[in-house]
C-alpha cells in the first residue's frame, strides 16, 4: 500500500479538525446563503471563533484519543471525566451533551445523566458520531471491538439507541475508509452495501439504501441532498449526508469537505464527519497544506494520530 497506515491514522484525526474548522464560520446557515454569501468555501474563515479554529467535535474527538492513549481501550468512567476536563464552552457544544455534564456535575452518575434527558430516552444527536475518528481508526480491523468501543465512547453523552447506531455507521464508514487501498478505484456500491450490514433501524437503513440510489443516479445537486439525506442535528440527518459527501467525491479531500460544508446547517459536524473518512481513505498527504498550516493545535492533534497508530501497531 503506498498510504502507510500511520498516515491514514493522523489523516483521520487531522481530516475531523479540518472538516470541523472550515464548516465553523457557516454553522446553522442554509445552503443558499452559503452559496450567496461565499459561492463556496474553499478557505479557511473566522466564525464565531478565529480562523483555523475547531468546535466541540474535534474537542471531544481529542477526549477518545486521549483516553484510548491513556487507558489502551475506552474506557467511559475515564472518558467522561477527560471529555469534562476539556470542555471548553466558547466551542459550541450542543444542548444534550452540555445538559449531561451539568447533572454530573450536580453528582449524578454518567449513565443516569446520559439516560435521563430528552424524557428518559437520551439524545440522538451526532454528538457521538461526531468525535468517533479515533475509536474508528484504533479498531479498524475489528469489528467485534469497533462496534463495544463506539457504544462505550458514545453512551457517556448519546445513549438513545439512534445516536449510539450513527457512531457506529460514521465509525465504520471510517474503519472501510482506513482499510481501502486509495490508488485503486473506489468501488461506491460495495461500500454502501458494508454499511448496510451494520444499520439496525429502518431510518438508518432506509437512508443508507437512499444513499446507494442517488449515487447510481449521480446525483450532485445539494438542494437534493439536503432534502432527501438532511443537514441536522440528528444522527439521522447528518451521518448520511457526511458518508454521501465523501462518496461523491471520493477521490478528494478538498473536493469532499467543501462539497459536505456546502451543505450548510450542522455544517461544522458534516464537515468534520466527511474530513475524518476522506482523511482515512487518502492519508494525511491528501489534506491540503494550506488548510493544516491554519488549523489550530495541529501539531498536537497530529502526534494524537501517530500515537494512536504506535499503540496499535505495538499491541499486535
Ligand atoms: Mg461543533
Amino acid at each position: 500500500m503506498s498510504i502507510s497506515l500511520k498516515s491514514k491514522f493522523i489523516g483521520s484525526i487531522l481530516g475531523t479538525a479540518i472538516g470541523d474548522a472550515l464548516g465553523m464560520p457557516v454553522e446553522g446557515w442554509s445552503p443558499s446563503k452559503i452559496e450567496e454569501v461565499f459561492g463556496e468555501v474553499r478557505e479557511m474563515m473566522t466564525g464565531f471563533l478565529p480562523e483555523g479554529s475547531y468546535t466541540d467535535d474535534t474537542e471531544m474527538a481529542i477526549g477518545i484519543a486521549e483516553t484510548i492513549i491513556e487507558k489502551g481501550r475506552v474506557d467511559p468512567d475515564h472518558l467522561i471525566k477527560v471529555f469534562m476536563h476539556n470542555y471548553d464552552p466558547r466551542r459550541g457544544y450542543g444542548i444534550s451533551t452540555t445538559m449531561v455534564f451539568r447533572l454530573i456535575e450536580k453528582g449524578i452518575p454518567w449513565d443516569e445523566a446520559s439516560k435521563s434527558i430528552f424524557n428518559g430516552k437520551g439524545s440522538y444527536g451526532n454528538g457521538a458520531a461526531m468525535r468517533i475518528a479515533p475509536v474508528a481508526v484504533f479498531y479498524y480491523d475489528d469489528f467485534e471491538e469497533l462496534k463495544r468501543a463506539v457504544y462505550d465512547a458514545s453512551r457517556v453523552t448519546h445513549m438513545h439507541p439512534l445516536g449510539i447506531e450513527g457512531a457506529l455507521i460514521q465509525a465504520t464508514a471510517i474503519a472501510l475508509a482506513v482499510r481501502k487501498d486509495p490508488r485503486k478505484r473506489l468501488d461506491v456500491e460495495d461500500f454502501v452495501d458494508n454499511l448496510l450490514l451494520v444499520c439496525e433501524s429502518d431510518v438508518f437503513r432506509e437512508k443508507v439504501k437512499k444513499i446507494g440510489r442517488m449515487l447510481a443516479e449521480g446525483i450532485n445537486d445539494k438542494y437534493v441532498v439536503v432534502k432527501e439525506l438532511g443537514n441536522g442535528y440528528e444522527s439521522f440527518t447528518s451521518v448520511p449526508s457526511a458518508i454521501y459527501s465523501f462518496l461523491l467525491h471520493w477521490s478528494s479531500f478538498e473536493d469532499a469537505v467543501v462539497y459536505a460544508v456546502s451543505l450548510g446547517g450542522d455544517a461544522d459536524t458534516i464537515g468534520a464527519m466527511t474530513g475524518a473518512i476522506s482523511g482515512a481513505y487518502h492519508g494525511v498527504e491528501a489534506i491540503p497544506q494550506r488548510w493544516l498550516e491554519k488549523l489550530e493545535n495541529y501539531e498536537y492533534l497530529k502526534s494524537l494520530g501517530e500515537k494512536l497508530w504506535e499503540l496499535k501497531t505495538k499491541s499486535k
